[in-house]
């Protein structure tokens, strides 16, 4: 690991203004920059501990919804009561990552800037990586690619974000706000995360120095039929080959709206649109929900090695719209 500077922020505005310089990066929990310095991927000169801001509130918002602090454990945040009882979504879904200790540490804004677990991003001694070296080629895409993306990739990157927490977030509607020495500025989830395009480099539309300083949930009438189901090829503390988010607002055993978004197919939490759309203000049967599961995966370009993920992410939408739906367990 390179030698840096540890600096502790006094409070926000000193933090902005010490993240813009272009070596200096805001430490968290630190669950996965610490890795990365190890891994030598990162190299900071400096880092500036927001850990002890005051950030970490959770609390509800005037118009229903809920402000979960940037600064607040993953812990914290699922077994949070107003998390529990509005959002049992995201409880699951942040309950599915990671492990114990980990989510004790891992902050709300460190989970959504942790970066993708692409093996040749980690692996410094492998020269081809787009995302850790732009314009040096991307080895996932002649080499093992099991767990890379079939939605929304590039000829330059295939990486998927494996934040479980992002994918509840984006089911929910969830808008990220940020603070820079320009000022504040909110960003829906969809906007906040980038697609690889020809900068893979760029995991998000953060500017340099912006700090994530909240959440923000609108109200919603989800918490009674919704489900987070994990894929992944052990039972803990692995990421997912799929996730889906499914979140129902159902009457009758009518779809009066429906939130559906996918994890570990592809560089950002995935809103499977079409495949609301066709639910919604219907009823769910079988044949309909089967045909939204496809409309999902419609687009999707699989790797050699991850093809099975088209087939996974079908199966893995019926099967969670229908648990959050109550017709199976
Ligand atoms: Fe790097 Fe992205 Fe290719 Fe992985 S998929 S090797 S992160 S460019």
């Amino acid at each position: 690991m390179n030698p840096f500077v540890y600096e502790r922020a006094r409070n926000v505005d000193h933090a902005c203004a010490s993240g813009r310089d272009k070596d200096t990066r805001f430490l968290g929990g630190g669950t996965n920059l610490i890795d990365l310095m190890k891994q030598g991927v990162e190299h900071p000169l400096r880092l500036v501990d927001v850990s002890r801001l005051p950030l970490a509130e959770i609390a509800a918002l005037p118009d229903g919804g809920l402000r979960l602090g940037a600064a607040a454990r993953n812990t914290d945040t699922a077994n949070h009561e107003l998390v529990r009882t509005r959002y049992p979504l995201l409880t699951q879904a942040i309950l599915a990552g990671a492990s114990q200790q980990l989510r004790n540490l891992a902050t709300n804004g460190g989970n959504l800037l942790q970066r993708t677990r692409c093996y040749y991003f980690y692996e410094t001694a492998f020269p081809s990586c787009n995302k850790r070296n732009p314009g040096s080629g991307c080895g996932a895409r002649e080499g093992r690619s099991r767990m890379h993306a079939i939605l929304g990739a590039s000829e330059h990157c295939i990486a998927t974000h494996p934040s479980d927490m992002a994918v509840a977030l984006a089911a929910l509607d969830a808008v990220v706000r940020v603070r820079g020495t320009e000022g504040e500025r909110a960003l829906p989830l969809g906007d906040f995360y980038r697609l690889p395009g020809d900068t893979p480099q760029m995991d998000t539309n953060l500017r340099h120095g912006e700090l994530i300083t909240a959440i923000d949930l609108p109200a919603s009438p989800y918490a009674a039929h919704c489900h987070y189901l994990k894929v992944r090829d052990r039972a803990s503390y692995a990421f997912a080959l799929v996730s889906v988010a499914a979140a129902l607002d159902m009457q009758a055993g009518v779809v009066r709206s429906v939130r559906i978004a996918l994890g570990g197919v592809a560089h950002k939490p995935w809103r499977a649109l079409e495949a609301e759309r066709m639910l919604e203000g219907r009823a769910l049967d079988e044949a309909r929900l089967a045909a939204a599961a496809k409309a999902a995966v419609a687009d999707a370009r699989p790797q050699k090695e991850n093809a099975f993920k088209v087939t996974l992410g079908q199966r893995a939408i019926v099967r969670a719209v229908r648990i959050a739906a109550g017709v199976a367990t």
